[in-house]
């Protein structure tokens, strides 16, 4: 019988720097509970709201996100993100996802309760409402109440076992020698020592 084309995408943009099992249990969670055919991990070029930090080069976030997730059938990656020049806005992530398909697709754009907390402050938001259903999971210090009120954007809650693991958290560790085993899949643990990253 020949496939179902794809209908459902989620997309699930982050910095990824670097991607971790909370990530993974969301995408997973999410798809699961809407439904989705697959999701899309975007690891994003230069995010403007973390400009107080140095991000990691777009290279490692991208082979670290594919090591991530791309074990999983329901789950690719796209470089969308990154090929764009200039700083990353969700409404041209969502406008060139839909470009990577040849037939009309639903998406819903996948984030954490905290990303949520400041929905209201994204560039063109209201435009990306016309375009995108929102799908927020919950996140362990980010309760659903306190989001709900704080937007007036429509959004579908997934709640998933909470995971208390953060991509600061794992690079606070790897540069204090601390493991991250069983926080990031093993493969991400692996490349992270082979290339040396986020020592201090
Ligand atoms: P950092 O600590 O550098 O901000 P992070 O762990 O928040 O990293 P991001 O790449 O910023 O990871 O997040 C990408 C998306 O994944 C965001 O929407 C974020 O809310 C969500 N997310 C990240 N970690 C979790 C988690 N543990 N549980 C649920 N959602 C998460
Ligand atoms: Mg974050």
């Amino acid at each position: 019988m020949p496939e179902l084309p794809i209908q459902r995408v989620g997309i699930f943009g982050g910095t990824f720097d670097p991607p971790h099992f909370g990530h993974l249990v969301a995408a997973s969670e999410a798809a699961a509970q809407c439904l989705l055919d697959e999701v899309v991990f975007v690891p994003a070029g230069d995010p403007w709201q973390k400009q107080h930090r140095r991000i990691t080069d777009a290279a490692s976030r991208l082979a670290l996100t594919r090591l991530a997730a791309e074990p999983d059938p329901r789950f690719r990656v796209s470089t969308c993100d990154i090929d764009r020049p200039g700083h990353t806005y969700a409404v041209d992530t969502v406008a060139d996802v839909r470009a990577e398909y040849d037939h009309p697709v639903d998406l819903y754009f996948i984030f954490g309760a905290d990303s949520l907390e400041n929905l209201r402050t994204w560039h063109r938001v209201d435009e990306l409402c016309k375009v995108v259903k929102f799908i927020a999971v919950n996140r362990p210090g980010h309760s659903r109440r306190e989001v709900d009120t704080s937007t007036g954007i429509e959004v579908e809650f997934v709640d998933m076992p909470g995971v208390g693991i953060s991509s600061s958290e794992c690079r606070r560790r790897v540069a204090n020698a601390e493991p991250i085993r069983y926080l990031v899949p093993d493969a991400v643990d692996d490349y992270i020592a082979e290339r040396g990253l986020y020592r201090s």
